[in-house]
Parts: C-alpha cells; sequence; structure tokens
C-alpha cells in the first residue's frame, strides 16, 4: 500500500483522521464481533452514561515499522490486561484479550498507509477506549458499552534531540489512596487539566504529583511515571499503589537488569531523597523516556548533575537499549513484538 502524502518529521502530536477504526458494542451481557468502519464520529444518547457520570477509560499504544519492515506493536497483551484492570475497578464489562488484539490488527492493517516508515521517528499512535454508552441518570453504571480503537499518525516525540524538561512538585493531589490513580480512566485526566494548565503558566512543563496521604512521598506526572538513577548507577523508581503501571517502566527495568546488568529499585521515594539522585526522566509511551533537568519544589531548585541540555549518560543508555528493541536493531525478549 502506498504511504499517506504525510510530513513524518513535522506532524506533531495531534490527531490526524486516519480510514479506518474498530467498533465493538457490548448489549445484553456480551461482545458483539466487532468491525472496521469508516465512520469517524460517534453518535449518543444525550444521557449516555460516558457524558453523565464520565465511565470511559482508555489505552495508547504505537504501531511502528521496524528495521526490516515489519509493521509491529510493541507488548499489546499488556495493554489488553490493562484496559481489563481499568474496567474492573470502574464497573465495565472486560474485553477478551484476543479480540483487543484483534482489534489492533484490523485498525493497523486498515490504515497501513498511516504507518510511518522505519527511521522517521514518526509512528502511529493507537488509541483503544470504552465508554458506557445507553443512558443513566441514577447513578450506576451503564449496560451497554462501546469499545473502539482509533488510529493517528504522531510525529517523532523530540525534534533535534531530547531537551531536558523543568517540572514542579505540585500541591494539587492525582490520586487519592484507594482511588482511581492505578486505572487508566479519563477521570484521572479531566481532575489533572487545571494542575497542568497552571504549570504551563508558571513556566513549568509538568506537575510533579506526591502521595495524597503524607504528601512526602514522589508518585509521577499526569501522564509518565518517573524513572531516577543514583550516583551509584541503581535505577530507582517510586512503589506506589496509586501510580498508573506503565508498560514503558516495567520494560525499562527489564532492560536495566537484564540488558545492562544495573541494579534496579521499586521502592518509596521520599521528596528529600530528589536531591541526591544523578539523573530522572519520565516514562511513558508517547516519549519512551523524556529527561528531566530540573525539579522546582516551592522555591527549592533541584538541578541533576546531568543538567538541562542533554539526557543523563544512564537514561540514555536505557532509552537506547528499548527503542532499540523496540525497532528491530537489538533482539526483543520473547513475546514483547507484536508483528500485525
Ligand atoms: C498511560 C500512563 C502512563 C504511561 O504508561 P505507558 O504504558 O508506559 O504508556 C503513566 N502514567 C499515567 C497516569 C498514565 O495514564
Amino acid at each position: 500500500m502506498d504511504k499517506a502524502n504525510l510530513d513524518w518529521q513535522n506532524i506533531g502530536f495531534g490527531y490526524i483522521q486516519t480510514e479506518e477504526r474498530y467498533v465493538a458494542n457490548y448489549k445484553n451481557g456480551a461482545w458483539d464481533k466487532g468491525a472496521l468502519t469508516k465512520d469517524a464520529t460517534v453518535v449518543l444518547s444525550e444521557c449516555a452514561g460516558v457524558l453523565q457520570y464520565a465511565q470511559t477509560i482508555f489505552e495508547g499504544l504505537k504501531a511502528y515499522t521496524t528495521k526490516n519492515g515489519d509493521v509491529v506493536t510493541f507488548r499489546p497483551d499488556l495493554n489488553a490486561k490493562r484496559l481489563n484492570d481499568s474496567a474492573r475497578r470502574m464497573e465495565m464489562p472486560v474485553i477478551p484479550e484476543e479480540q483487543f488484539l484483534e482489534g489492533v490488527r484490523q485498525v493497523v492493517n486498515g490504515n497501513r498507509a498511516y504507518v510511518p516508515p522505519f527511521g522517521s521517528g514518526a509512528t502511529l499512535y493507537l488509541r483503544p477506549y470504552m465508554f458506557g454508552s445507553n443512558p443513566v441518570i441514577g447513578v450506576k453504571p451503564a449496560d451497554e458499552y462501546q469499545f473502539r480503537i482509533f488510529a493517528t499518525p504522531v510525529g517523532p516525540y523530540f525534534k533535534g534531540g531530547a531537551k531536558p524538561i523543568t517540572i514542579r512538585v505540585c500541591d494539587y493531589d492525582r490520586a487519592a489512596p484507594n482511588g482511581t490513580g492505578h486505572i487508566k480512566a479519563g477521570l484521572n485526566y479531566a481532575m489533572s487539566l487545571h494542575a497542568i494548565v497552571e504549570a504551563h503558566e508558571l513556566g513549568y512543563d509538568e506537575n510533579m504529583y506526591l502521595d495524597a496521604k503524607t504528601r512526602t512521598k514522589v508518585e509521577e506526572t499526569g501522564g509518565a511515571n518517573f524513572i531516577f538513577i543514583t550516583k551509584d548507577n541503581k535505577v530507582v523508581t517510586p512503589k506506589s499503589s496509586t501510580i498508573l503501571p506503565s508498560i514503558t517502566r516495567k520494560s525499562l527495568l527489564y532492560v536495566a537488569k537484564e540488558y545492562l546488568g544495573l541494579e534496579v529499585e521499586e521502592r518509596e521515594v521520599d521528596v528529600e531523597e530528589l536531591k541526591d539522585f544523578a539523573e530522572c526522566g519520565l516514562c511513558g509511551t508517547a516519549a519512551v523516556i523524556s529527561p528531566v533537568g530540573k525539579i522546582v519544589n516551592h522555591g527549592e531548585e533541584i538541578v541533576f548533575p546531568s543538567g538541562m541540555d542533554q539526557m543523563g549518560k544512564v537514561t540514555q543508555k536505557l532509552y537506547d537499549t528499548l527503542t532499540g528493541i523496540q525497532m528491530g536493531e537489538i533482539e526483543a525478549p520473547k513475546g514483547w513484538i507484536y508483528v500485525i
């Protein structure tokens, strides 16, 4: 199939409508078979559960072209499992993992023209999501749901190299103890919008959220987990039941241990400890790792030794190894690369 006529380097990270999307409906206790459609709109009752009580969850993953020309996705089985963890917490129906993967396969196949070529740095971002679709006015879960996956091409996250970002320690809370911080629900993003707009107005790129109970432990940002590198090259990541378990982070910890021979610690990270780390990064599907150069904690500036010009050395190694695995330049662990 001919590639779409897009300037892959400069498409940015926005919605570009593509040809096909996958839709499956849940009714009377069962999912239908699901199919592709060219209709990019959703028509709903004015009283749909998602519109009244925000019963919606989502995932994010990428399809891309590897060195040998395969079109692949990275660990989509983990997205399927995580979507179902989210569904259970939100009293929504789980979707069979095979159906999720079949939807991913169909959407990527239906939009092959939009899968960027190897080496462009661009990818085809896939957005699976599910929402309550029938009218709900008394507060309760919907009875009917729609599961959809659309695809939109996104440009290279870092054009001209990854520049370290500056973040602030945020006074708003992201997730309550025993709340919904560990699932990928739209509601977690809705309530983070005010905090991120405020952070941007004050000149920060991102918010660092602390645990809501004690406000002493590092959690995550609005949409990415933290990794820290100690001065003796250990990889440290916050352990908490209220952060979203990032697939990128899980993969990076494995790469650190098994490919780079680094020691890995998943443990509580006190905010007072930040000044002792050598490097800091944010991890998530979109950027893989964004380097953090500076954290501002109520006027106290912590500048990591890696500085404001480039990614830290260990962070860079982690980034290069994981992206090498994703792109087929380094042998992947079994099951990580799903060829479409
Ligand atoms: C999606 C998400 C992440 C990153 O997860 P990946 O699986 O690595 O993309 C981190 N934090 C939050 C709150 C998220 O929603």
